[in-house]
C-alpha cells in the first residue's frame, strides 16, 4: 500500500490492521481464518482484539507465524464510565498476565444474566426463544453479547441486517436493552498497562458524548497512562478520520488504524481496507520493532 497523492513517496506503507474479531468474542471467523483473510488482503501487520477475552491469541500467533504474517496480541475491553459503554482496545499485550485474565474473567461474567434478561424483554415484544437462538451463533459460551442477539434477529427475518437490529433493537430504549456495569477506565487501562501493553480508545466516533465530556474522558484516560486513540476504524466516516487526527494531536495520542471487521458479509470495512493513517499523526506502533 502507498500513500495516495505522493507521486514522491517510494517507500511502502505497511498495511497495518489493529482491530478485529474472531469466533473467540463475536466475530464470524476463527482466528487462524481470520489470520488467512488477513494475509490474503494484503496485511503486513495484524491484532487479533476480541472483546473481554485473550484465549483466542494462541491460535491466532500461530497461524499468523505460518503466514509469515507480523502479529500483535490484543484485547477490546469493554467499560463503563459516566454510564456510557466504551471500549479500550490494549495492544502488545502478555496475554497470560494474571492480573489481565483475572481482570478479563471478572467483566465476562454476568453476561449470560444478561443475555437472559435481553431474551425476555424480546419475548414479551413477540420474539420468543432468542437466548437459545442467539446461543446457536456463540462460539465462546463466556461471551453471548448483542452480536449474537442480532444474528438471530436477522436470521428469523425480524431484522434486515446488523444496522436495521442496532436501530430497532438491542440499544437504550428498545426491546432488549439491559444496561450492564463493565470494568471501570482505570481497571482497563492498568490491566493493559500491567500486561506491557498500549491502550487504545476504540472508535471514539461512536461515543454519545459532548466535546466537553470526550475532553473529561480523554484528560482521564490519559492520567491513567493510556496514550493512543483509534483514527482510522471501520466504525468512523471519512470527516471522522480528520476528526479524530485532529483530537490525537491536540491531546499529545498516538493514532491507530483497525478495520473492527467481525465477519464478511456483515462489516462494512474488511480487514486491511483502510485509507493509511494521514501523515500528520504519530502511528501507534512508532516504536515498535515491525
Ligand atoms: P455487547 O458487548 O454484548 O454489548 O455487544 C456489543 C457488540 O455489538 C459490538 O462489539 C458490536 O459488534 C455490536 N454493535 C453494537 N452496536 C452496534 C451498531 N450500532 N452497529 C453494528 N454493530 C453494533
Ligand atoms: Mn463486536
Ligand atoms: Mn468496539
Ligand atoms: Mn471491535
Amino acid at each position: 500500500m502507498t500513500y495516495p497523492n505522493q507521486l514522491n513517496c517510494v517507500d511502502p506503507v505497511l498495511n497495518i490492521d489493529l482491530h478485529c474479531h474472531s469466533t473467540f468474542s463475536d466475530g464470524l471467523l476463527a482466528p487462524a481464518q481470520v489470520a488467512a483473510r488477513a494475509k490474503a488482503n494484503g496485511v503486513d501487520v495484524w491484532a487479533l482484539t476480541d472483546h473481554d477475552e485473550v484465549s483466542g491469541i494462541a491460535e491466532a500467533r500461530e497461524a499468523a507465524r505460518e503466514l509469515d504474517l507480523q502479529f500483535v496480541a490484543g484485547v477490546e475491553i469493554s467499560i463503563t464510565w459516566a454510564g456510557e459503554t466504551v471500549h479500550i482496545v490494549g495492544l502488545q499485550i502478555d496475554e497470560t498476565n494474571p492480573q489481565l485474565v483475572l481482570g478479563l474473567d471478572s467483566t465476562r461474567s454476568g453476561r449470560e444474566q444478561r443475555a437472559r434478561e435481553m431474551a425476555d424483554q424480546l419475548a414479551m415484544v413477540g420474539i420468543p426463544d432468542a437466548f437459545d437462538g442467539a446461543l446457536n451463533f456463540v462460539g465462546n459460551p463466556d461471551l453471548i453479547s448483542r452480536t449474537h442477539f442480532a444474528r438471530y434477529l436477522i436470521e428469523i427475518g425480524e431484522c434486515r441486517d446488523v444496522p436495521d437490529v442496532f436501530s430497532k433493537y438491542l440499544i437504550e430504549g428498545r426491546p432488549g436493552f439491559v444496561p450492564h456495569r463493565w470494568a471501570t477506565l482505570q481497571q482497563a487501562v492498568q490491566w493493559i498497562r500491567g500486561a506491557g501493553g498500549v491502550a487504545v480508545v476504540a472508535h471514539p466516533g461512536r461515543y454519545d458524548f459532548t466535546d466537553m465530556q470526550l475532553g473529561v474522558f480523554l484528560d482521564e484516560f490519559i492520567a491513567y497512562g493510556g496514550s493512543a486513540i483509534e483514527v482510522m476504524t471501520g466504525s468512523h466516516t471519512v470527516d471522522q478520520y480528520d476528526t479524530y487526527a485532529r483530537l490525537a494531536n491536540r491531546y499529545g495520542l498516538r493514532a491507530s488504524r483497525g478495520s473492527d471487521f467481525h465477519g464478511p458479509g456483515e462489516s462494512r470495512v474488511d480487514l486491511g481496507a483502510l485509507p493509511p493513517l494521514p501523515p500528520s499523526v504519530t502511528p501507534v506502533w512508532a516504536d515498535w520493532k515491525l
